[in-house]
């Protein structure tokens, strides 16, 4: 039931998009893109060949060539014009990466609302990308720097935010100056494709954004390509990894966002309803498959009685299509990864802990063939076993216990990952002490799904994240440029020029 190529003609292609045009793949390797919560095979889509790829990187080469000279008004305007395209597309938009994601509706325009959120701060790119400048750092002398575009630049995207994940990698990208090559997720390559025909229509120039499509060849070839400057990835540690060293070692700027495993704690002295229904949200929304969500709770104190009512709360979820109305749940995003989640739940119950929620095997009426996996909790849940350490990416959420709120900041900062965080009280001085004490990206205090907005930048720590700057937000800027510092100095049109040994005193 596994993705797999279908030979059948009728079945839309999903095309490339080399030097502004949409390009039908000469490739023999095709993969479906398959609806999960019905196994329709929605569409194909290519593994660009090698001349595909390299003609990609080679329309972006040409294109930077004007692109980076183009007025910053221009460049902003355009950002504009695709905000509004995103807008009045909103609903398509969800409707595709539903259909092919899985997610529910409201979460799928959640998904592209986020990367809106880029595109319009894309279009201050004046503002964002200022250089500074000291007047007089020696008689006569000023210096400021320019934020100049690097050139070529890259981005690898997972399955799991089709929409957003693009938008925050792109829109920078171009819009300080450079041209790009965008190689989406195999998985859901769909909705990224509308996104990239909007660009087009809102005025981004042939060859400035390209699309190819594929798996480890493609992201390869970004790493070692000598014309790409710059690699943005996001998606598991593993990969990342992999794209950090491989695309370093080649001279390129790389920035990783990777795999998480992020907690919840929750003092007793919490609003007990409101966190309750912030945990079932965050642990098992999306089925579980975004990098911020909770799929690790630990109640501290007597915070640990409430685990009875969370179990009740969580009952009331319905599972559904994402493209039924009121779906809290929708499939996973294919059938290996309904398998793996399946077997970490066995091997979750093997190693010990107590499988107090099973959500295996739901009965959804109407999608019998669909991906689905209900919300499941484990408590006595040790940070030995599997289902701990583990990123499970679905529906499942792992109960622990803890004494005191200092042996659960203990718990979470050894953890490997330092994605995301929350903490649940009603103590200032418990959520300072967290805020400083956490040793994670992002942090959320009675926030459970702490994503910065653009005008910060997405962030990350230890096994969450390899290189200094975010993927958005004002780092993103210096990512996407190089700083170049200009020293300067008139001379006085009666000045007769310097002696041989004319330099610069700095004093
Ligand atoms: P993935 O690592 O399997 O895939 C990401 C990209 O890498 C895809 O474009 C894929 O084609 C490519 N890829 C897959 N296997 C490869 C290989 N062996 N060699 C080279 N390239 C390969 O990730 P995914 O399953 O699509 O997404 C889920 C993961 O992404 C989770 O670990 C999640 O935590 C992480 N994620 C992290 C963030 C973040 O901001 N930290 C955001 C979203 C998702």
């Amino acid at each position: 039931m596994t993705a797999q190529a279908n030979t059948q003609n009728t079945v839309p292609t999903v095309k490339l998009l080399i030097g502004g045009q949409l390009v039908e793949s000469k490739t023999t390797q095709w993969r479906d893109v398959v609806n999960p919560a019905t196994q329709e095979v929605l569409a194909r889509v290519p593994f660009a060949t090698l001349d595909e790829m390299n003609a990609a990187v080679a329309s972006a080469k040409e294109a930077f060539k004007t692109w980076r000279k183009t007025p910053i008004g221009a460049r902003a305007r355009i950002f504009l014009k695709y905000q509004q395209l995103i807008r009045e597309n909103m609903q398509e938009l969800a409707a595709i990466l539903t259909a092919e994601q899985g997610k529910t509706l409201p979460d799928a325009e959640g998904d592209v609302f986020r990367g809106l959120e880029v595109v319009e701060h894309a279009a201050s790119i004046g503002n964002l990308q200022l250089g500074e400048l000291a007047n007089n750092v020696a008689g006569g002398v000023d210096t400021y720097t320019l934020l100049q575009p690097l050139g070529v630049c890259a981005g690898i995207t997972p399955f799991n935010f089709p929409a957003m994940i693009p938008l925050w990698m792109f829109p920078m990208a171009i819009a300080t100056g450079n041209t790009f090559v965008l190689k989406p997720s195999e998985q859901d390559p769909m909705v990224t494709m509308r996104l990239a025909e909007l660009a087009m229509e809102a005025g981004v120039p042939p060859g400035v954004l390209n699309v190819i499509h594929g798996g480890v060849d493609a992201v390869n070839l970004i790493c070692d390509h000598p014309d790409i400057k710059a690699v943005s990835f996001v998606g598991s540690t593993k990969v990342g990894t992999h794209v950090y060293n491989r695309a370093t070692q080649n001279g390129k700027r790389a920035q990783c966002m990777m795999g998480a495993k992020n907690h919840a704690i929750v003092l007793p002295d919490a609003n007990k309803q409101q966190t309750l229904n912030n945990l079932l949200g965050a642990a098992f929304g999306a089925a579980g498959q975004r990098c911020m969500a909770l799929p690790v709770v630990i109640l501290v104190g007597e915070a640990q009685q409430w685990l009875p009512e969370l179990i009740e709360k969580t009952k009331t979820l319905k599972i559904n299509a994402g493209a039924e109305p009121g779906t809290d749940i929708g499939p996973v995003v294919s059938c290996s990864a309904l398998d793996r989640i399946g077997s970490l739940i066995a091997t979750g119950i093997g190693e010990g802990a107590t499988l107090v929620l099973d959500g295996r095997n739901p009965e959804v009426v109407g999608y019998t063939q669909g991906n689905f996996v209900g919300p499941t909790i484990f408590s006595d849940v040790t940070t030995e076993m599997t289902i701990y350490r583990e990123e499970i990416f679905g529906p499942v959420l792992c109960v622990l216990h803890a004494d005191t709120l200092n042996d659960a900041i203990a718990l979470v900062n050894a953890n490997p990952n330092g994605n995301g965080t929350a903490l649940f009280t009603r103590s200032g001085a418990a959520a300072r002490h967290f805020q400083e004490e956490i040793d994670v990206g992002q942090v959320g205090i009675n926030v459970p799904i702490p994503v910065p907005v653009p005008l910060f930048s997405f962030s990350g720590s230890r096994a969450s994240k390899l290189g200094d700057l975010g993927p958005y937000g004002k780092q993103v800027v210096q990512f996407y440029t190089q700083t170049k510092t200009v020293t300067q100095r008139w001379f006085d049109e009666d000045e007769v020029g310097g002696t041989v040994n004319t330099t610069i005193t700095l004093k």
